[in-house]
């Protein structure tokens, strides 16, 4: 467990101006000196692939009271990657429940237009595409193209057999350090797109990130980033060495009755259907152990 009074990492310092990351956004200009507010950036990244759930809820309503109480800038990301998956439903649905909760956020887009027109992370495929690039021209290559199908991917034995990537044919991995819990986890997929993990390391460097909050749920995620940030940086990707200043903070998770993981599928869970019921705001808030998530939030 850790203190959420904060000590600011005089490394940043060096964040003196931001820009948007994002293509034809307007550059953020500071008319004044950068105070220590102007370091402190964390981010909410709901994934449109299903409906808010009371999980979700709790995660970016932890994130935001944090970056309140710190004076830190929110963003929203939408992980919209997954295109097949991506519906425009669950886009709409992202802004409803965030205006509901009244989760507002400093930087990111504001509907659905503005995600497809400037925000979306199809536009920067280009950039993931050439930390991938990097990462496999780098002198010593971390990373190897994989053939298995999804059935056999957890006897995945590509690693030592010097598959040559084939977009759309095979998928890329990297190669875990012995404690990984993930292995060797996809970071770019069959598909011929970036995996989560690439473009949420690339994002979160290049949206100039300090503080992540995220459910228990994804700390192997967190020590795979990790690992792979190390081989980026490697490789020479400018920036690579600030993921490593990155503070992560993760919070329990709400459970089911039977002590099971929350899912998007799950409708009974799902904002949208206990606002239905008759949820309201104060209840969600009552509801939800907040004060306990912010206390246990540990490394
Ligand atoms: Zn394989």
């Amino acid at each position: 467990m850790i203190s959420l009074t904060l000590k600011a990492n005089p490394t940043f310092a060096d964040f003196t101006l931001r820009r948007s990351v994002f293509p034809f956004a307007e550059e953020a200009e500071l008319s004044h000196a950068p105070s220590l507010a102007h370091m402190l950036r964390t981010r909410i990244a709901p994934t449109p692939s299903g409906f808010l759930h009371i999980g979700n809820a709790l995660s970016f309503i932890t994130t935001w009271n944090w970056a309140r109480a710190h004076g830190a800038e929110l963003i929203l990301r939408i992980d919209d990657l997954d295109a097949p998956r991506t519906q425009d439903a669950a886009v709409d649905d992202i802004f409803e429940q965030l205006q509901w909760m009244g989760i507002d956020w400093n930087e990111g887009p504001r509907n659905r237009a503005e995600l497809q027109k400037t925000y979306s992370q199809t536009l920067r495929l280009g950039r993931y595409r050439e930390a991938l690039g990097m990462l496999w021209n780098a002198p010593e290559r971390r990373v190897f193209a994989c053939e298995c199908s999804r059935s056999q991917v957890t006897e995945c034995t590509c690693r030592d057999r010097g598959l040559t990537h084939v977009p759309g044919k095979t998928a890329v991995r990297l190669r875990a350090d012995l404690d990984q819990a993930l292995g060797d986890a996809v970071i770019w997929r069959k598909e011929d797109l970036p995996a989560y993990q690439l473009a949420s390391v690339i994002d979160d460097l290049d949206l100039k990130i300090s503080h992540i909050i995220r459910g228990e749920d994804l700390k192997s995620s967190t020590v795979f980033q990790k690992n792979l940030a190390r081989a980026l940086a490697q490789a020479g990707w400018a920036d690579a060495e600030a993921f490593h200043l990155i503070h992560f903070m993760h919070h329990p998770l709400i459970t089911g009755p039977a002590g099971e993981k929350l899912s998007k599928s799950a409708k009974s869970t799902s904002l949208i259907e206990l606002r239905r019921g008759g949820l309201t705001r104060a209840e969600l808030f009552n509801q939800l152990d907040l004060q306990a998530a912010s206390r246990h939030l540990s490394k």
